[in-house]
């Protein structure tokens, strides 16, 4: 049988850890879908076509990945694919409860639907792209953090902000 799964997130902007995770699923599973929020509740950086243009670059060189936007329940996006399995990252105990919370969610709005998560690699652990944004917009280097695409597209959107 072969297994499809997605992987939803913000990514503003996709960060090393994202693409950790991204890597190790792709070894899992034989299809990954990364499944972009939209944010319309957060103030995200980048617009979802940025997100969506910046994550398709950085995963150009990868075989079975789809990058596709978020255009409504998490679960209902699950059932089109055909997949039955979301990833999620956990760093710390901090993100936890809330990964918790999402996943028990989404079974009750689909039991089928399972949440496997994946432990940070201990190199990226400490890294989020709201970090990853404050410190850029600081000045800050952000090199170890993300691609050097990523802070290329950050600078860019932090020049023209000011
Ligand atoms: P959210 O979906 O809460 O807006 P993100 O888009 O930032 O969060 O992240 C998507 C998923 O990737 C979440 O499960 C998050 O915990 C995980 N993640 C974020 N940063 C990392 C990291 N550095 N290492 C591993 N997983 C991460």
């Amino acid at each position: 049988m072969k297994l499809t799964a997605i992987y939803p997130g913000t990514f503003d902007p996709i960060t090393n850890g994202h693409l950790d995770i991204i890597h190790r699923a792709l070894q899992l599973f034989d299809t990954l879908v990364v499944a972009v929020s939209p944010t319309q509740r957060k103030n995200s950086l980048f617009s979802l076509t940025e997100r969506l243009a910046l994550i398709s670059e950085m995963v150009q060189p990868l075989a079975n990945i789809r990058v596709v936007p978020l255009d409504g329940l998490l679960v209902d996006l699950v059932k089109k694919e055909g997949a039955r399995i979301i990833v999620r990252g956990l760093r710390s105990a901090l993100d936890l409860d809330y990964e918790m919370q999402l996943a028990h969610m989404n079974q009750v709005l689909c039991s089928e639907v399972e949440t496997v998560f994946l432990s940070a690699s201990l190199q990226y652990r400490d890294v989020s792209a709201t970090i990853v944004r404050e410190i850029c917009e600081l000045s800050g280097d952000i090199s170890s953090f993300v691609p050097s695409t990523v802070v290329n597209y950050l600078k860019r959107k932090n020049a023209s902000a000011k």
